[in-house]
């Protein structure tokens, strides 16, 4: 017996050492608490050990010091780590301080035991012929077995309690601890109340020291993480479907129950709806993934992403399989909304711009020998539209025109908002019938509901026969064309044409240099001088000009149009305006009586207050007002006249003298010369050259000149080339003239030595 108990209680003492050193080593928080206990629990199994292999007294009773003291750390210990295991603290203080105190009272009164002998002594005794030395329990040894039980008692009952009260997946881990202590608390009570000289239980402690070892240690619940994994795919979105290796289904979760339809956990019809619906399903090959659309009621398509994964066991052995359907309908359509959107216009349904721009592309890139006509087009005045008829009737003004697009176009076409009221189309020239078009153009009429109002569209043709140029560029050419046309209420249809181009270059040049040409003095004032009956010069009038640095001398009406028509032409009146009166200043120091005549377009009162301007520009330089003329056409008058009326007022308030402009070369009203307040009537040079051989003309003429003269307006001609028309005006009683008879324009220093 004593051979075989020591050699169980040497290897448990080991078996606890090792643990203990292992449990050090975790990194799981309750590793101190599982380490002290398997350390703690050495001692008491040493001290056994010691007890049964003594032969003499003084061994055996040290034995049972190290056996009793061990247990009250091997109580401590499991106080501690039952502690930590359950997750409790000490609540009351007092309670716990009571208890160490307690504790540390049994050791002293062990260490009296040897002066006062109230624990225990020992008692020899001979079983099978050996000596053993029995334990003769007194008080001390009492309050030790009381102390120690209470504690023992306590522990149990907060495993019973934690066990009972814990989820069914996590009282197990309790409810082991339980029933292993329980036994060996029965076994303990076994020993003591047998009163053999061994305590076998002491087995049973280093046994639970193990298992408390495995079980705070390395325990992993699969019960728990089962029922987690069933519970994650239960309730997945997506839909499951588990086969075993015979290609059964065994198991749905409430996604693919619902989906498959499958009543009363009938799991095997599952495979049937699958291939059904999704195609043949390959359920032993290796593992795959599939789109597919189902169509869904009429219109409807929900959108599915169906994948086969193989179930592995630890050897590699495929044990079965599962089918994942993804039902992606809402992120699908959420995407062809996005994709729509990024390609589409939002108010009329056609392309975009970049997407046109694309789509050509390819619609070229695809028919390499089809000849596409690229066609651009725009509505007249649509901010006007706008503006008297409000946005609701410019947007169904837009669809309207989308609607005709769309219907005109074959499927061999494609069509487009480039932005605002323009709208681009890429077709087939064949199927472009210029008649039919120019039809539709001329009499496009939209309602508003109660009124139908006619809009006026122009389209620009480019047709895409030059290769390797890029789309965005065919339409900038059918943009081009258009803008020769946009003014036109007869023609709606302009083509591309090179000359076009190059015109369209010219002035994007002029716009871009034209700001330092201003600063450079590329942009200075010619004089042509005006004359009165006598021959003598009696002013001049500013006419513009740029030299330029390589086109060399340009006349305005290569450029003033352009200019006109973006209002930088403000800024060159300006410039000439300023010129013009520091020209007058300088004169007036040296003595010249001569008037300057300066030209105002009618776009300068779009952008300035024209009689400010000048006016403070005669201040600025001290110069009289009647020395600066001011030259303004009838198409000034032709908008707003009351207004314009009441600008000429203002000027010849101010001293200045105004003229009247190109006079019988537009739209002349003799009624508006009645209310016009001018000074001067500059007449057109039109009239002059017919005037020689007809004799109609001669006869308005004079009349225009006799008229002026009664009004008391004074009569001046320009373009006078020959004698005989000098000397035929002044006959007729006109006082000033200008013309090429007399001097052509020309730069200052030559005029001042005229
Ligand atoms: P305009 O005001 O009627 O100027 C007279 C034009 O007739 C000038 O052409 C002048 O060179 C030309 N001319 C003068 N005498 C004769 C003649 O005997 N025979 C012929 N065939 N032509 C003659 P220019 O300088 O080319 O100016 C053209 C137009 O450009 C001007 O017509 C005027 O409307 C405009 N313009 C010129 N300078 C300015 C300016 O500084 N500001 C504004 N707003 N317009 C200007
Ligand atoms: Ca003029
Ligand atoms: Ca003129």
């Amino acid at each position: 017996m004593r051979a075989q108990y020591s050699l169980i209680f040497a290897v448990m003492a080991v078996a606890c050492g090792i643990c203990a050193v292992m449990a050090a080593s975790s990194r799981k928080p309750i590793r101190k608490a599982v380490t002290f206990l398997l350390a703690m629990l050495i001692p008491p199994v040493l001290g056994n050990l010691i007890i049964i292999s003594s032969v003499d007294r003084m061994t055996a009773t040290v034995g049972y010091y190290v056996y009793f003291l061990g247990m009250d750390a091997v109580i401590f210990a499991l106080l501690y780590f039952t502690m930590q295991y359950c997750g409790i603290t000490w609540k009351n203080k007092l309670l716990q301080i009571g208890v160490y105190l307690l504790l540390i009272a049994d050791v002293v009164q062990y260490a009296l035991n040897p002066f006062f002998g109230q624990a225990f002594s020992t008692e020899e005794i001979l079983v099978d012929d050996e000596i053993y030395f029995k334990l003769v329990a007194y008080n001390g040894q009492a309050f030790h077995r009381m102390l120690d039980y209470g504690i023992f008692l306590f522990i149990l009952m907060v495993f019973f309690i934690k066990t009972m009260h814990s989820p069914k997946i996590y009282s197990e881990r309790f409810s082991v601890i339980f029933i292993s202590m329980s036994a060996v608390g029965l076994w303990e009570t076994f020993y003591i109340a047998s009163g053999t000289p061994v305590d076998r239980s002491m087995i049973g402690f280093g046994a639970f020291g193990i298992l408390a070892f495995y079980f705070s240690l390395h325990y992993r619940p699969m019960r728990l993480l089962d029922s987690m994994l069933a519970n994650l795919a239960a309730d997945m979105q997506e839909s499951l479907f588990f086969f075993d290796v015979t290609g059964q289904c065994i198991w749905a979760n409430d996604s693919g129950i619902k989906l498959a339809d499958i009543k009363d956990e009938n799991f095997a019809m599952a495979a049937a709806y699958l291939e059904e619906t999704f195609g043949a399903i390959d359920l032993h090959g290796s593992e795959w993934s599939r789109k597919k659309e189902i169509k869904d009621g009429e219109d409807q398509t929900r959108y599915f992403v169906l994948e086969k994964h193989a179930v592995i066991d630890d050897h590699q052995r495929t044990v079965g399989c599962f089918i994942s359907a993804e039902d992606y309908t809402k992120q699908e359509l959420e995407l062809q909304r996005e994709r729509y959107n990024a390609t589409h216009d939002q108010l009329t349904g056609l392309y975009n711009r970049e997407y046109l721009y694309e789509q050509t592309k390819k619609l070229m890139d695809t028919h390499p020998d089809t000849e596409y006509l690229i066609i651009y087009s725009d509505i007249s005045e649509f901010k006007m539209i706008n503006e008297v008829y409000g946005m609701a009737f410019g947007d169904r003004v837009l669809c309207s025109i989308a609607d005709r697009i769309g219907k005109g176009l074959s499927q061999h076409g494609v069509a487009g908002r480039l932005v605002g009221d323009t709208f681009g189309v890429c077709m087939p020239a064949v199927e472009f019938d210029t008649g039919y078009m120019e039809q539709i153009l001329s009499d496009f009429e939209v309602e508003d509901g109660e009124n139908t109002h006619s809009i006026l569209i122009h389209i620009g043709v480019y047709r895409a026969v030059e290769t390797g140029i890029d789309v965005s560029v065919m339409f900038d050419r059918a943009r081009i064309a258009f803008s020769t046309v946009k003014e036109e209420y007869q023609v709606h249809i302009a083509w591309y044409n090179d000359e076009m181009r190059k015109k369209a270059l010219f002035s994007q040049q002029i716009s871009a240099e034209l700001t330092r040409a201003l600063r450079e003095g590329q942009i200075l004032p010619y004089f042509q001088a005006i004359v009165d009956g006598t021959g003598k010069i009696v002013g001049a009038e500013a006419l513009v000009r740029w030299i330029h640095p390589e086109k060399g001398l340009l006349s305005p009406s290569l450029f003033l149009p352009v200019l006109e028509k973006n209002g930088m032409i403000a800024q060159v009146d300006l410039h000439m305006w300023r010129c013009a009166c520091e020209t007058l200043a300088k004169w007036k120091t040296e003595g010249r009586g001569q008037f300057i005549s300066v030209n105002i377009s009618p776009r300068d009162f779009y952008f300035m207050d024209v009689v400010d301007e000048i006016k403070n520009l005669v201040e600025e330089y001290r110069v009289e007002p009647k020395k600066l003329r001011i030259e303004i056409t009838e198409s000034v008058m032709m908008s707003d006249a009351a207004r314009r009326i009441d600008v000429l007022e203002q000027f010849r308030q101010a001293g200045f003298i105004v003229e009247m402009d190109d006079f019988g070369s537009g739209y002349s009203s003799f009624n508006m010369l009645k209310d016009m307040p001018i000074d001067v009537l500059k007449i057109d040079m039109m009239f002059l050259q017919n005037a020689k051989d007809d004799e109609r003309t001669s006869i308005i003429l004079q009349h225009i000149i006799k008229m002026s003269q009664e009004l008391g307006i004074t009569a001046l001609t320009e373009g006078v080339e020959l004698e005989e028309q000098y000397r035929m005006l002044a006959d007729m009683g006109c006082k000033l003239f200008q013309g090429y008879h007399f001097a052509k324009p020309m730069p200052l220093e030559d005029f001042e030595k005229l």
